[in-house]
């Protein structure tokens, strides 16, 4: 079976397969007419422990589209259900099929999905299909925040099916090969608590806490440690997310994974000109996801979390509730706390100062005022050379930057050492929207070269290479008001 990619190095070991029906599906990819490679990510299939140059680019691109299978997967839709812009649907995988669980070089497990693979019994109206922009689009972005340092399911593989896709116009068709620690997302948890098997909440319980956190399996309260586990994951992901400027744009709570990476890539975008209020996403008229938003719902979404662990974290209903409420009133402390601890390392101070959040709090504010590029700003306090300076002659920034190097002599600080801290926490380069828009155009025309380029420089985001200012510019001005679709 399949010997043409048996010498990739696939090493499955299927654990979610084996969870209770009512979870999943199991099915196959619906095989597709033509695949063709569009990219491959080298680097990551080296960490995974596979060898593509093991077979040919034919069968990388019948493999990477589904038709042909390795050996040892369990194809599988999972179920799940989420709070959509914050309306309860019963939801699952509508468009992907977990083709099994990988365990890599260094004997991680990760989950092998592929998205836009078909229909599945979750697929309610839509076709199981997926279009090459929104693919290409999650693997450019993805890519780009694990490089930033950021937790993320990875991309493996995009290939062109030589189908057609029909949205409001006909597109591409395409599928994207994801890597995540797995696909257990607070939606899973939502669906697991109201589905008629009653026992199906605990077998995913465990089945969470053995694979993704193992230590609270002794605990007294385990229940309450893994929500404050993974609201603690949670909480970093969304500081790193305002750190460097990122906008999920679809925070619905079938989109938090438990494992605390980034997950599902849609209108997601990052921000320019420092705005609180940005959105991009089109489908996010109130401003629900925007950026200032995204701790509150972080939030909201683990509240959720914990409403449907409730019957797990004790046999007293209202006990349960009484420690749950408390638990997720714990939050705004928690990420206050990492959102301090973080914007001083993008200004390199060192220990705590009172005037600290002062002095944040009006950068920030100068910087909303002043139209001014967030990704930048930090750049030019590193005395990184960026295009438009004009703007920090201001008499604001000035006066502010002077408080700012005062504060810098704290706690036997130096300037190495605070650019240091800085260096670390401030990219160079982000996936510019204009820029993503053109390698995307581009690659929808055979052209793949734009989208090569702009990977190079976002694979590393905080070394300053040769040719990186024209990467750096904000939007041109009529790109202001860029705007993302869903992409289904
Ligand atoms: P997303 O917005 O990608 O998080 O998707 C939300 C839900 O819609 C998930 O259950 C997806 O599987 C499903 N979905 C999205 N696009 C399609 C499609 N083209 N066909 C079937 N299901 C889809
Ligand atoms: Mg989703």
């Amino acid at each position: 079976m399949n010997k043409a990619i048996s010498k990739i190095g696939w090493r499955f070991d299927n654990t979610y397969s084996k969870l209770p029906d009512t979870m999943l599906s199991k099915l196959s990819p619906i095989p597709v007419k033509a695949p063709q490679i569009i990219i491959i990510n080298h680097s990551l299939s080296k960490q995974l422990g596979l060898d593509f140059s093991t077979t040919n680019e034919e069968n990388l691109a019948l493999m990477f589209s589904g038709n042909l299978l390795p050996e040892g997967s369990d194809a599988i839709a999972q179920a799940y259900a989420g709070h959509q812009f914050g309306h309860f649907t019963m939801l699952g995988d509508g468009r992907a099929i977990v083709i099994g669980e990988h365990i890599s070089k260094n004997n991680q497990r990760f989950d092998i999905q592929f998205k836009g693979s078909g229909k599945t019994p979750f697929s309610r109206n839509g076709d199981g299909r997926a279009a090459l922009g929104p693919m290409l689009r999650e693997y450019i972005i993805s890519e780009a925040i694990h490089a930033l340092n950021i937790p993320t399911t990875r991309s493996l593989a995009v290939v062109k099916t030589g189908e057609t896709v029909m949205r409001e116009t006909p597109l591409i068709g395409a599928i994207l090969t994801r890597v995540a620690k797995s696909h257990i997302r607070v939606g899973t948890f939502q669906y697991a608590v109201i589905s008629e098997d009653k026992k199906n909440l605990k077998t995913l319980f465990d089945y969470t806490v053995e694979r993704h956190y193992p230590h609270i399996k002794d605990s007294k309260t385990p229940a309450l440690d893994l929500l404050k586990t993974v609201m603690e994951k949670q909480t970093k992901l969304v500081v790193d997310w305002m750190r460097v400027g990122f906008i999920h744009g679809v925070m619905n709570t079938d989109n938090m994974a438990i494992s605390g990476e980034t997950i599902d890539y849609g209108p997601c975008a990052f921000m320019d000109t420092y705005d609180p209020e940005t959105v991009f996403s089109s489908i996010d008229q109130q401003g629900r996801y925007a950026y200032f938003n995204q701790p509150g719902i972080a939030k909201w979404n683990l509240a959720r979390l914990a409403e449907s662990l409730i019957p797990l974290i004790d046999n007293d209903k209202d006990k349960a509730i009484k420690i749950a409420t408390e638990t997720i009133n714990s939050f705004s402390e928690l990420y206050k706390k990492n959102w301090f601890k973080m914007m001083r390392k993008k200004l390199g101070l060192l220990g705590e100062d009172l005037k600290d959040e002062g002095l944040i709090i009006d950068l920030l504010t100068w910087m909303h005022q002043n139209k001014a590029d967030y990704t930048n700003t930090f750049c030019y306090l590193m005395n990184e050379k960026i295009k438009e300076e004009k703007i920090y002659s201001n008499q604001g920034f000035i006066s502010w930057k002077q408080q700012w190097q005062e504060r810098l002599k704290l706690h036997k600080n130096s300037p190495e050492k605070s650019l240091e801290l800085m260096r670390l926490a401030n990219p160079l380069v982000i996936p510019r929207n204009h820029k993503v828009e053109e390698a995307l155009e581009a690659a929808n025309n055979d052209d793949l070269s734009p989208m090569k380029n702009l990977l190079k420089f976002l694979e590393k985001p905080y070394e300053n290479q040769e040719g990186i200012i024209e990467y750096q510019y904000p939007a041109p001005p009529s790109n202001e008001k860029y705007q993302t679709f869903c992409g289904t």
